[in-house]
C-alpha cells in the first residue's frame, strides 16, 4: 500500500465532466489500496479571472485582499471534487490551507511554505480511509492567520510540499503540459521525452524557459528528495500500454509523478509504471548524457553600456538602481579594459523591462559615467543544460563551432557548472535550437 499525492492542474478540472474524470483517477488508486491526498488547482481560467477582477477593482490593491480573492478558485474545485468522490461512494473531505494548516511566510501573493501539519490527514487515512482533497496554491500566514497564496502556478509547490509533509511515496502531478522534453517539440519535432532528469537540470530548464512546473516546486522537491514524474498528455490514450514500463523510469520508492490526466483512469495499472519523465536525484541516472536539454527564451533584451569608466563602484552604480527598480538582470558580460580607463559592459533584462531599464540607466548616467547606451530587443537566449558538463570539457566549444558554421553570431555567453547560455539574434532561435539539439545527439 502506497501513500500518494495526486495533483491536478486547471485544465484537468476545467469543468464537472473533467472533475469526474479526475475522480476516476483517484478511484483507481483507492481501489488499489492506496492512501491518497489530492491537490487541485482552480478551474482553467478561474485564477486569471479573479486576478483581473482585483485589477479592475483597483490597479493598486492590498495583497492581503488579492490573496483572499484569488485563493477562492481552488476552494471551489476542492469542494467539487470531494462532492463527486462522495457521490461515487468514496470517503472524501476537502481542506483549505488554513485548516491543516499550511503555514507560510507573510509575503502575500508569493508566500513561501514554512510548515505543513499533515497529522490529521494521515489519521484519517488510517481510521476512515478518507481521501483528502486539498486546495492548492494557498496557505495561512503564520502570525496573522490570514490566507496567503504561493504565486502563479503555486499548486505544484503545494503538491510537492504536501508530499514531503505526509511522506508520500509518490506524488502524481496530472497535467495537460507535455512531459519534459530535450527541447520544445514545436521547434524540434524530433525532441525526445526524457526518461529521467536530475532536479538541478530540471531547475535550470524550468528557469531558463521550459514551462513544465513552477520553479519553486522543483526546488522544494530537490530539498526534500521528492521524486517527480512528468508525463506527456500528447500521447493518444489508445497508444499507451498501461502495463508498459519505460526504461528505468519508476524504480524508486519515493517519488513525485507528473502525468497525464487524459489517459483513461481505468486503463492505468496503479502498480505499474506509466510512461513519463522522472525527476530524481543525480545518482539515479545511471547513464548520463552530457547534455540533457536545450531551453530558450525570446523574452530577452540586451543592453550594452559603451566606454563606461573602469573603476571600483561602477558595477554597483549601474546595477543598484536596476535592482531598486525591480528589474531582473541576467547575463552580465564585462570586458577587461584595454586602456585602463574605460570598458564595455553588456547585460540582459526581460524584454518587458527593456524600456524601464534604459530609462533608469539614462537617469544614472551622470553618476555612472559612460559614453553611450546600445540595446537590442530582438535577441534570444539559448541555453544548453546537462549535469554531464561537470565532467566533460569542450562541451560549449562544440556549440560555438556548430553555430558559426550556420552563420549564427553569438553576442554574449555565460556559463555555470551545468549549463551555458548564448545570446543570439532572435531570428536564429529555431535554427540554433535545432542545430544544438542534433549536435548533442538529442535527436536520437
Ligand atoms: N490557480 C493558480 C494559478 O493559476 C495556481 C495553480 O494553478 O497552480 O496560478
Ligand atoms: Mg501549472
Amino acid at each position: 500500500m502506497a501513500r500518494l499525492v495526486m495533483k491536478f492542474g486547471g485544465t484537468s478540472v476545467a469543468d464537472i465532466e473533467r472533475i469526474r474524470n479526475v475522480a476516476r483517477h483517484v478511484q483507481r488508486e483507492i481501489t488499489a489500496g492506496h492512501e491518497v491526498a489530492v491537490i487541485v488547482s482552480a478551474m482553467s481560467g478561474a485564477t486569471n479571472q479573479l486576478v483581473a477582477w482585483c485589477r479592475e477593482a483597483a490597479a493598486l490593491h492590498d495583497a492581503r485582499e488579492y490573496d483572499a480573492v484569488v485563493s477562492s478558485g481552488e476552494q471551489v474545485t476542492a469542494g467539487l471534487l470531494a462532492i463527486v468522490l462522495e457521490g461515487m461512494g468514496i470517503n472524501a473531505r476537502s481542506w483549505q490551507g488554513w485548516q491543516l494548516p499550511i503555514l507560510t511566510s507573510n509575503a502575500h501573493a508569493s508566500a513561501r511554505i514554512l510548515d505543513i501539519n499533515g497529522t490529521e490527514l494521515v489519521k484519517r487515512f488510517k481510521e476512515r480511509h478518507e481521501v483528502a482533497v486539498l486546495a492548492g496554491f494557498q496557505g495561512m500566514h503564520k502570525d496573522t492567520g490570514r490566507i496567503t497564496t504561493l504565486g502563479r502556478g503555486g499548486s505544484d509547490t503545494s503538491a510537492v510540499a504536501v508530499a514531503a509533509a505526509i511522506q508520500a511515496e509518490r506524488c502524481d502531478i496530472y497535467t495537460d503540459v507535455d512531459g519534459v522534453y530535450t527541447t520544445d517539440p514545436r521547434i524540434v519535432p524530433r525532441a525526445q521525452r526524457l526518461p529521467k532528469i536530475a532536479y538541478e537540470e530540471m531547475l535550470e530548464l524550468a528557469s531558463l524557459g521550459a514551462k513544465v512546473m513552477q520553479v519553486r516546486s522543483v526546488e522544494l522537491g530537490m530539498v526534500h528528495n521528492v521524486r517527480i514524474f512528468v508525463r506527456s498528455s500528447f500521447e493518444k490514450p489508445e497508444d499507451i500500454d498501461p502495463h508498459g514500463t519505460p526504461p528505468g523510469t519508476l524504480i524508486c520508492g519515493e517519488e513525485e509523478i507528473v502525468r497525464s490526466s487524459f489517459e483513461k483512469p481505468e486503463d492505468i495499472d496503479p502498480h505499474g509504471t506509466p510512461p513519463g519523465t522522472l525527476i530524481c536525484g543525480e545518482e539515479e541516472i545511471v547513464e548520463q548524457q552530457v547534455v540533457t536539454g536545450i531551453a530558450f527564451s525570446k523574452d530577452e533584451a540586451q543592453i550594452s553600456i559603451r566606454r563606461v569608466q573602469d573603476k571600483p563602484g561602477v558595477a554597483a552604480a549601474i546595477f543598484g538602481p536596476l535592482a531598486e527598480a525591480n528589474i531582473n538582470v541576467d547575463m552580465i558580460v564585462q570586458n577587461v579594459s584595454s586602456d585602463g580607463a574605460t570598458t564595455d559592459l553588456t547585460f540582459t533584462v526581460p524584454a518587458s523591462d527593456y524600456q524601464r531599464a534604459t530609462d533608469v540607466l539614462i537617469k544614472s548616467k551622470g553618476q555612472v559615467g559612460y559614453e553611450r547606451l546600445d540595446g537590442a530587443n530582438d535577441v534570444a537566449k539559448v541555453s544548453v543544460i546537462g549535469i554531464g558538463m561537470r565532467s566533460h570539457a569542450g562541451v560549449a566549444a562544440k556549440a560555438f563551432k556548430a553555430l558559426a558554421e550556420k552563420g549564427i553570431n553569438i553576442r554574449a555567453i555565460t556559463t555555470s557548472e551545468i549549463k551555458f547560455s548564448l545570446l543570439i539574434d532572435a531570428n536564429y532561435t529555431e535554427l540554433a535550437v535545432r542545430t544544438l539539439h542534433s549536435l548533442y545527439d538529442l535527436d536520437k
